[in-house]
Protein backbone atom coordinates (compact mmCIF):
# COMPACT_ATOMS: atom_id res chain seq x y z
CA UNK A 1 0.00 0.00 0.00
CA UNK A 2 1.49 3.48 -0.93
CA UNK A 3 0.74 5.85 1.50
CA UNK A 4 1.41 9.91 0.82
CA UNK A 5 0.32 12.34 3.84
CA UNK A 6 -0.39 15.61 1.68
CA UNK A 7 1.39 18.63 2.48
CA UNK A 8 -0.31 21.75 3.47
CA UNK A 9 1.93 24.19 3.11
CA UNK A 10 4.84 24.95 0.38
CA UNK A 11 7.34 27.11 0.17
CA UNK A 12 8.23 30.02 -1.64
CA UNK A 13 9.68 27.66 -4.48
CA UNK A 14 6.20 25.83 -4.23
CA UNK A 15 8.54 22.58 -2.23
CA UNK A 16 6.06 20.92 0.60
CA UNK A 17 6.86 22.59 3.68
CA UNK A 18 7.21 19.89 6.84
CA UNK A 19 4.48 21.28 8.82
CA UNK A 20 1.29 19.57 9.01
CA UNK A 21 -1.90 21.80 8.92
CA UNK A 22 -3.99 19.61 7.71
CA UNK A 23 -5.26 16.56 7.71
CA UNK A 24 -5.53 14.34 4.13
CA UNK A 25 -3.54 10.96 3.40
CA UNK A 26 -3.83 9.58 -0.01
CA UNK A 27 -4.10 5.62 -0.25
CA UNK A 28 -2.60 4.06 -3.57
CA UNK A 29 -3.15 7.34 -5.94
CA UNK A 30 -6.87 7.33 -5.30
CA UNK A 31 -8.72 6.52 -2.09
CA UNK A 32 -8.81 9.61 0.42
CA UNK A 33 -8.80 9.53 3.88
CA UNK A 34 -9.78 13.13 4.97
CA UNK A 35 -9.47 15.90 2.61
CA UNK A 36 -8.14 19.13 4.57
CA UNK A 37 -5.71 19.25 1.25
CA UNK A 38 -7.20 17.62 -1.09
CA UNK A 39 -7.48 20.85 -2.78
CA UNK A 40 -4.63 22.46 -2.36
CA UNK A 41 -1.74 19.48 -3.10
CA UNK A 42 -3.01 16.65 -5.72
CA UNK A 43 -1.59 16.59 -9.20
CA UNK A 44 -3.95 16.97 -11.99
CA UNK A 45 -3.58 12.51 -12.62
CA UNK A 46 -4.31 12.38 -8.54
CA UNK A 47 -7.09 14.85 -9.00
CA UNK A 48 -8.90 12.80 -11.78
CA UNK A 49 -8.48 9.20 -9.54
CA UNK A 50 -9.70 10.43 -6.75
CA UNK A 51 -13.36 9.91 -6.50
CA UNK A 52 -13.58 8.31 -2.26
CA UNK A 53 -12.93 10.25 0.16
CA UNK A 54 -13.55 8.79 3.45
CA UNK A 55 -14.34 11.56 6.13
CA UNK A 56 -12.99 10.64 10.14
CA UNK A 57 -14.86 13.91 10.98
CA UNK A 58 -15.83 17.09 10.54
CA UNK A 59 -13.38 19.15 11.92
CA UNK A 60 -11.86 22.20 9.90
CA UNK A 61 -8.32 20.64 9.42
CA UNK A 62 -9.73 17.23 8.05
CA UNK A 63 -12.54 18.90 5.00
CA UNK A 64 -11.30 22.31 5.18
CA UNK A 65 -10.74 22.08 0.95
CA UNK A 66 -13.15 19.26 0.25
CA UNK A 67 -15.95 21.89 -1.16
CA UNK A 68 -13.27 23.47 -2.93
CA UNK A 69 -12.21 19.56 -4.81
CA UNK A 70 -15.85 19.39 -5.41
CA UNK A 71 -16.23 22.83 -6.96
CA UNK A 72 -13.31 22.83 -8.84
CA UNK A 73 -14.38 19.08 -10.49
CA UNK A 74 -17.73 19.86 -11.02
CA UNK A 75 -18.17 20.51 -14.94
CA UNK A 76 -16.12 17.47 -15.59
CA UNK A 77 -17.22 14.51 -13.33
CA UNK A 78 -18.73 11.71 -14.88
CA UNK A 79 -19.41 10.01 -11.78
CA UNK A 80 -19.99 11.49 -8.48
CA UNK A 81 -17.65 12.29 -5.60
CA UNK A 82 -18.20 9.54 -2.73
CA UNK A 83 -18.25 11.22 0.45
CA UNK A 84 -17.76 7.98 3.01
CA UNK A 85 -18.65 8.89 6.88
CA UNK A 86 -20.48 7.61 9.84
CA UNK A 87 -24.29 9.12 9.52
CA UNK A 88 -23.68 11.16 12.58
CA UNK A 89 -20.83 12.83 10.56
CA UNK A 90 -22.74 13.10 7.11
CA UNK A 91 -25.66 15.07 9.03
CA UNK A 92 -22.74 17.80 10.30
CA UNK A 93 -21.48 17.93 6.89
CA UNK A 94 -25.42 18.61 5.34
CA UNK A 95 -26.47 20.77 8.56
CA UNK A 96 -22.75 22.95 8.87
CA UNK A 97 -20.66 22.79 5.41
CA UNK A 98 -22.88 21.72 2.22
CA UNK A 99 -25.72 23.77 3.61
CA UNK A 100 -26.32 26.73 0.78
CA UNK A 101 -24.95 28.82 3.36
CA UNK A 102 -21.42 27.72 3.70
CA UNK A 103 -21.60 26.35 0.27
CA UNK A 104 -23.82 24.74 -2.08
CA UNK A 105 -25.61 21.49 -0.90
CA UNK A 106 -23.32 19.34 -3.78
CA UNK A 107 -25.64 16.42 -3.00
CA UNK A 108 -28.68 17.89 -4.67
CA UNK A 109 -27.34 19.12 -7.72
CA UNK A 110 -25.95 17.22 -11.05
CA UNK A 111 -23.63 18.26 -13.83
CA UNK A 112 -24.08 17.21 -17.48
CA UNK A 113 -23.10 13.86 -16.72
CA UNK A 114 -25.37 13.07 -12.98
CA UNK A 115 -24.99 13.61 -9.82
CA UNK A 116 -21.25 15.00 -8.67
CA UNK A 117 -21.41 14.22 -4.59
CA UNK A 118 -23.08 11.40 -3.04
CA UNK A 119 -22.45 10.31 0.76
CA UNK A 120 -22.09 7.06 1.60
CA UNK A 121 -22.43 5.80 5.17
CA UNK A 122 -20.20 3.22 6.58
CA UNK A 123 -20.94 1.20 9.45
CA UNK A 124 -18.87 1.33 12.74
CA UNK A 125 -16.92 -2.07 13.65
CA UNK A 126 -17.69 -4.05 10.54
CA UNK A 127 -15.42 -4.87 7.43
CA UNK A 128 -16.45 -2.80 4.07
CA UNK A 129 -14.83 -2.30 0.81
CA UNK A 130 -13.67 1.11 -0.76
CA UNK A 131 -12.42 1.11 -4.42
CA UNK A 132 -9.54 -2.11 -4.18
CA UNK A 133 -9.38 -1.51 -0.15
CA UNK A 134 -11.17 -2.77 2.93
CA UNK A 135 -11.75 -1.22 5.46
CA UNK A 136 -13.00 -0.96 8.99
CA UNK A 137 -13.99 1.59 10.97
CA UNK A 138 -13.99 2.10 14.77
CA UNK A 139 -15.47 4.92 16.93
CA UNK A 140 -12.33 6.59 18.78
CA UNK A 141 -12.29 8.95 21.94
CA UNK A 142 -12.23 12.67 20.49
CA UNK A 143 -14.36 15.60 21.08
CA UNK A 144 -16.75 15.06 18.27
CA UNK A 145 -17.74 12.01 16.66
CA UNK A 146 -14.70 10.43 15.11
CA UNK A 147 -13.70 7.15 14.05
CA UNK A 148 -10.33 5.78 13.27
CA UNK A 149 -9.66 3.13 9.86
CA UNK A 150 -8.05 -0.28 9.62
CA UNK A 151 -7.34 -0.04 5.93
CA UNK A 152 -6.24 -3.38 4.53
CA UNK A 153 -5.26 -4.39 0.62
CA UNK A 154 -4.84 -7.97 0.95
CA UNK A 155 -1.53 -7.42 1.64
CA UNK A 156 -0.59 -4.66 3.66
CA UNK A 157 -2.66 -3.57 7.06
CA UNK A 158 -2.52 0.21 7.92
CA UNK A 159 -3.91 1.85 10.86
CA UNK A 160 -4.44 5.28 10.96
CA UNK A 161 -5.94 6.79 14.38
CA UNK A 162 -7.69 10.47 13.75
CA UNK A 163 -7.82 12.75 16.13
CA UNK A 164 -8.02 10.78 19.47
CA UNK A 165 -7.58 10.50 23.01
CA UNK A 166 -7.20 7.27 25.32
CA UNK A 167 -9.39 4.73 23.62
CA UNK A 168 -10.16 0.45 23.60
CA UNK A 169 -11.96 -0.19 20.82
CA UNK A 170 -9.09 0.75 17.81
CA UNK A 171 -7.02 -1.25 19.41
CA UNK A 172 -8.90 -4.03 20.20
CA UNK A 173 -9.46 -4.24 16.42
CA UNK A 174 -5.80 -3.87 15.35
CA UNK A 175 -4.50 -6.79 18.26
CA UNK A 176 -7.37 -9.06 16.45
CA UNK A 177 -6.05 -8.56 12.85
CA UNK A 178 -3.34 -10.97 12.03
CA UNK A 179 -0.50 -8.51 10.81
CA UNK A 180 -0.34 -4.94 10.59
CA UNK A 181 2.04 -2.88 8.66
CA UNK A 182 1.62 0.73 9.96
CA UNK A 183 -0.30 2.79 12.58
CA UNK A 184 -0.42 6.58 11.88
CA UNK A 185 -1.24 8.32 15.00
CA UNK A 186 -1.69 11.76 16.42
CA UNK A 187 0.52 13.46 18.77
CA UNK A 188 -1.03 16.74 18.75
CA UNK A 189 0.46 18.91 21.80
CA UNK A 190 3.56 18.77 23.89
CA UNK A 191 3.69 17.44 27.41
CA UNK A 192 3.49 20.97 29.14
CA UNK A 193 -0.07 21.49 27.22
CA UNK A 194 -1.42 17.73 28.38
CA UNK A 195 -4.27 20.16 30.16
CA UNK A 196 -5.16 21.20 26.75
CA UNK A 197 -4.76 17.63 24.97
CA UNK A 198 -6.98 16.48 27.65
CA UNK A 199 -9.53 18.72 27.21
CA UNK A 200 -9.35 18.81 23.32
CA UNK A 201 -9.16 14.84 23.36
CA UNK A 202 -5.59 14.74 21.85
CA UNK A 203 -2.63 13.08 22.60
CA UNK A 204 0.76 14.20 23.43
CA UNK A 205 4.20 12.09 23.41
CA UNK A 206 3.51 10.98 26.96
CA UNK A 207 -0.20 9.79 27.06
CA UNK A 208 0.73 8.52 23.22
CA UNK A 209 3.33 6.23 25.26
CA UNK A 210 0.68 4.75 27.70
CA UNK A 211 -1.44 4.34 24.64
CA UNK A 212 0.70 2.08 23.09
CA UNK A 213 1.12 0.12 25.86
CA UNK A 214 -2.27 -1.43 24.94
CA UNK A 215 -1.00 -2.68 21.17
CA UNK A 216 0.07 -6.23 21.23
CA UNK A 217 2.07 -6.28 18.05
CA UNK A 218 5.62 -5.29 17.51
CA UNK A 219 7.67 -4.65 14.27
CA UNK A 220 5.69 -2.15 12.87
CA UNK A 221 6.52 1.32 11.89
CA UNK A 222 4.43 3.65 14.22
CA UNK A 223 4.41 6.95 12.88
CA UNK A 224 3.54 10.17 14.81
CA UNK A 225 0.93 12.76 12.70
CA UNK A 226 -1.19 15.79 13.11
CA UNK A 227 1.64 17.95 15.39
CA UNK A 228 0.64 21.39 16.01
CA UNK A 229 2.88 23.24 13.91
CA UNK A 230 3.67 25.85 16.23
CA UNK A 231 4.93 23.13 18.71
CA UNK A 232 6.32 20.51 16.07
CA UNK A 233 10.09 20.69 17.31
CA UNK A 234 9.10 20.24 20.73
CA UNK A 235 7.01 17.00 20.18
CA UNK A 236 9.57 15.30 18.01
CA UNK A 237 12.29 15.46 20.71
CA UNK A 238 9.44 14.24 23.10
CA UNK A 239 8.70 11.75 21.16
CA UNK A 240 12.31 10.30 20.49
CA UNK A 241 13.36 10.77 24.03
CA UNK A 242 10.11 8.03 24.95
CA UNK A 243 12.42 5.34 22.59
CA UNK A 244 10.10 3.10 21.44
CA UNK A 245 10.81 0.93 18.50
CA UNK A 246 9.60 1.60 15.44
CA UNK A 247 8.29 4.82 16.76
CA UNK A 248 8.97 7.91 14.34
CA UNK A 249 7.54 11.02 12.64
CA UNK A 250 5.55 11.08 9.10
CA UNK A 251 6.59 13.91 6.45
CA UNK A 252 4.30 15.59 4.73
CA UNK A 253 4.80 15.00 0.94
CA UNK A 254 6.80 12.08 1.14
CA UNK A 255 5.75 8.41 -0.47
CA UNK A 256 5.68 5.55 2.26
CA UNK A 257 5.03 1.64 1.05
CA UNK A 258 3.94 -0.96 3.20
ZN1 LIG B 1 -10.34 16.87 15.39
ZN1 LIG C 1 -7.47 17.38 13.47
Amino acid sequence: MRIQLLPSTFDSQGHATLEQRLTCFLIDERVAVDAGSIALALNSEQRENVRDIIVTHPHMDHIASLPIFIDDLFPTLRSPVRVYATPEVIQLLDRDIFNWNVYPRFSELKNDYGPVMEYVPIPAGKEFKIAHLTVTAVAVNHIVPTIGLIVSDGKSTVAFSSDTSETEEFWNVINRSKGINAILIEASFPDSMAKLAEVSRHFTPASLERELRKLNHNGLDILAVHMKPAYREMIIDELKALKIPGLGVMEPGKIYNW
